[in-house]
């Protein structure tokens, strides 16, 4: 169950007596990984445990929350609870506000905070009123998705690089990526929030150079217990999309080495 903040712009003071608050608060931006809560840090576990509030998005694991000490405030700053998100300006004031009233704030977020998570906005205002932050790495969602589907992003020969990019820009429309140095890099593509926007993104490499052939997977919700996997080519993928209208967060990886992707079939004929 997830718990509101009933007023966004309430902010009573943290704390009790029988423990006394340092003058000063501070920040942890933490990876919270890509869903499954084996994938957190011992850090990111220790900093959950410490905290006086958590600020978490959704899709946080219930479980991950359950690891913050009784009394710790949980603070859903995310898409759930019948409400709209948070905007970021009010998340970036929030932390600001609750790390000066004295607290430790751990600011989760999916995945690794620095890959498409906004970290750097959140990093920027608390740098700016002053307020000490230290970064939590995580798993991100392209690691998880390459893992359990054992495409190892990078291999010798096969792709000597690893782009993420986003499907999606600040105005909702792909963004303008350098498509030709992105098709002539060899390199595998991990496409994050693609899942509206691949049929843009494919014939974007494709006009570029890159293969319609090139092996490609869609991954719905990376190590959740309801992971799956869509495999085609950069050229039919979209269609798949299309027909699929996945629901869960969806990364898509392009590149030869998706061709060395483990199939489901296989993992079930293994795991028999
Ligand atoms: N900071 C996150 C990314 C946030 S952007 C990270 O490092 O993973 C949100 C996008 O991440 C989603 O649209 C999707 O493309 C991807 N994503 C996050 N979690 C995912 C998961 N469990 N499975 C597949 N894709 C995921």
């Amino acid at each position: 169950m997830c718990v509101c903040l009933p007023n966004e712009t309430t902010l009573p003071a943290m704390g009790s007596s029988a423990t006394p608050l340092p003058a000063a608060g501070r920040v942890a931006l933490v990876g919270a990984g890509p869903g499954d809560p084996d994938l957190l840090t011992l850090r990111a576990v220790k900093a959950i445990q410490l905290a006086d509030a958590v600020l978490y998005d959704a899709l946080i694991d219930q479980a991950v929350l359950d690891m913050a000490r009784p009394g710790a405030r949980l603070i859903d700053v995310g898409k759930r609870c019948g409400r709209h998100a948070m905007n970021q300006a009010a998340i970036n004031r929030l932390i600001v506000s609750l790390a000066q009233s004295g607290a430790y704030v751990v600011r989760l977020k999916g995945g690794d905070p620095f890959v498409f998570g906004r970290g750097g906005e959140e990093l920027n205002s608390l740098r700016a009123a002053g307020v000490p932050v230290e970064v939590i790495p995580g798993v991100t969602a392209a690691c998880a998705a390459a893992a359990t589907l054992q495409i190892p992003l990078t291999h010798r020969d096969v792709a000597r690089s690893v782009h993420f990019i986003t499907g999606h820009g600040s105005d909702g429309d792909v963004p303008a990526h350098d498509w030709r140095a992105l098709a002539a890099s060899g390199g595998t593509i991990a496409a994050y929030m693609a899942g509206r926007t691949f049929r843009r993104v494919a014939a974007s490499l494709i006009e570029a150079g890159l293969p319609a052939a090139t092996p490609a997977v869609a991954v719905e919700n990376a190590s959740r217990l309801n992971e799956s996997h869509l495999h085609a080519t950069l050229g039919t993928l979209a269609d798949r999309l299309d027909a699929d209208r996945p629901e869960g967060p969806t990364l898509v990886l392009i590149g030869a080495v998706v061709a060395l992707a483990r199939t489901i079939r296989e993992a079930e004929r293994l795991a028999a």
